[in-house]
């Protein structure tokens, strides 16, 4: 635990968003340090290291799932997680909805945006495919779509995450145009490397993992 890096990343979000605590690659022993401190959102981004630590850490935790999610794995994921957000396409969405309606949950999805320049990265839907998600997951009911999730670039140029996350922030608020601010309101921006850049342009939710372990 870095306690010091804590103080910073609540001093930073102090009134704008909320933290998540992300424990991938770290100990139950770790994360506990944190739930200790009073965390109880914690994400996590492979369904084989999510499972040990929610069966060994205390039931009072939010778990939110980062990752993608392969289809055969939502049975597993959806009882033990309260929010996932990585949904990237209708199948998935489509997944959810039947596992949920079995165990009659409502899942709180957060919509996977890629919205960054050229990084390689393959992870997330375009902005053309963001309305027509959104409008399809209007008619499952047990999938409650409550805003978006964005990484930044793996980039050093500072501007180019800036630019990233001003879009996502457009998206997020064309959304809420849309849909009402009472069903989008987590605009989820915002790792290690770049929370405070995420945070000057609107990001409600920082997943921070690496900063603080
Ligand atoms: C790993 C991960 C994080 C945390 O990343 P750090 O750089 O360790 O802070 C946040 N969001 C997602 C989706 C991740 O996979």
């Amino acid at each position: 635990m870095n306690r010091e890096h804590y103080l910073k990343v609540k001093e930073a979000i102090e009134g704008k968003a909320s933290l998540l605590v992300v424990s991938k690659y770290h100990t139950v022993e770790e994360a506990m340090e944190y739930y200790d401190l009073g965390v109880r959102h914690f994400g996590e981004n492979r369904m084989q290291e999510l499972l040990p630590k929610v069966d060994a850490m205390p039931k009072d935790i939010h778990w939110h799932f980062l990752g993608h999610l392969q289809k055969d794995k939502v049975k597993k994921v959806v009882p033990v997680v309260a929010m996932i957000q990585s949904l990237d396409s209708i199948g998935l969405a489509d997944k959810i909805e039947q596992a949920c309606a079995k165990i009659a949950k409502t899942m709180p999805c957060l919509i996977e945006l890629h919205l960054a320049e050229d990084d390689g990265e393959k992870t997330g839907i375009g902005k053309e495919e963001l309305f027509p998600l959104m409008e399809h997951c209007q008619s499952l009911p047990h999938v409650d779509v409550q805003g978006i999730m964005v990484m930044g670039p793996n980039v050093e140029d500072k501007e180019a995450i800036r630019r990233t996350f001003q879009e996502g922030h457009r998206c997020f608020f064309e959304l809420q145009k849309r849909y009402g601010a009472n069903q989008i309101k987590i605009y989820s921006a915002g790792m290690s490397n770049d929370f405070l850049i995420a945070l000057e342009e609107g990001s409600t939710q920082v997943r921070v993992g690496s900063y603080l372990f």
